[in-house]
């Protein structure tokens, strides 16, 4: 076997963070008065937090200014008086925690594959919102461990979180790594500033980026031709 150890991203990989997103955005907003939660809400939320992160990968923004910036411009928008800091954030994070749908075929595809390699997490995110969701979806007893950025000190695609993985495995041979993850800019790009091999899970080809994953799937099941 080529590989030793698996790193799998986890929102919108193994667990479906857009389920977990609506609730917690709807949840949120009839807590603070809003009477009906449109499609619309949940979409300019959605692309909101989405452009956040991207900052965020990009060393735009801190952590700390993607929490405070998601929900002053949300009440504004709908009118809903901002409560201060540290209200609607935490609310938000608890609700988030609660979501832990797993992708198509996530659950058997990781106890097939826990067989044969070694496990991890390896999310962009808070520690207590991925844990609970991690342990709550039923993936855990399948994992060696968990990698959330939020505790390693860096966020993909930095070298520095999969750095601060390989030290904690405790093996650096880069040639046993391969990051499984559906987004280019995170996972794939992270696994190229790493070194590691990388396999995108994505329908789509990627196209306009400049570099290229060493392996694409469109799904899950598809992991266990090759792996
Ligand atoms: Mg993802």
């Amino acid at each position: 076997m080529k590989y030793e150890y698996l790193l799998f991203d986890c929102d919108r990989t193994l667990l479906n963070f857009n389920s977990a997103m609506r609730g917690a955005i709807t949840k949120l907003l009839l807590k603070y008065g809003v009477p009906e939660v449109t499609e619309e809400m949940i979409s300019f939320y959605d692309s909101w937090n989405n452009s956040l992160w991207a900052k965020l990968e990009s060393g735009d923004i801190t952590k700390e200014e993607l929490v405070y910036s998601r929900f002053p411009v949300i009440c504004s928008r709908y009118d809903i008086p901002y409560p201060g800091k540290m209200k609607m954030e935490t609310d938000y994070i608890v609700f988030l925690s609660e979501g832990h749908e797993l992708m198509p075929d996530a659950l058997d595809v990781v106890k097939e594959l826990s067989g044969r390699y070694k496990i991890f997490i390896a999310s962009n995110g808070f520690i207590e919102v991925q844990e609970r969701r991690i342990k709550e979806s039923g993936l855990r007893p399948y994992l060696c461990g968990s990698f959330v950025s939020e505790e390693v000190g860096y966020a993909k695609p930095d070298a520095g979180f999969f750095e601060a993985a390989m030290k904690q495995i405790g093996d650096f041979d880069k040639s046993r790594y391969l990051i499984i993850g559906d987004s280019m800019t995170a996972d794939v790009q992270g696994g190229i500033n790493a070194g590691i091999d990388t396999c995108l899970v994505s329908k789509k080809k990627p196209e306009g980026y400049g570099y290229e994953p060493d392996y694409v799937v469109s799904g899950l099941k598809e992991l266990l031709n090759f792996l």
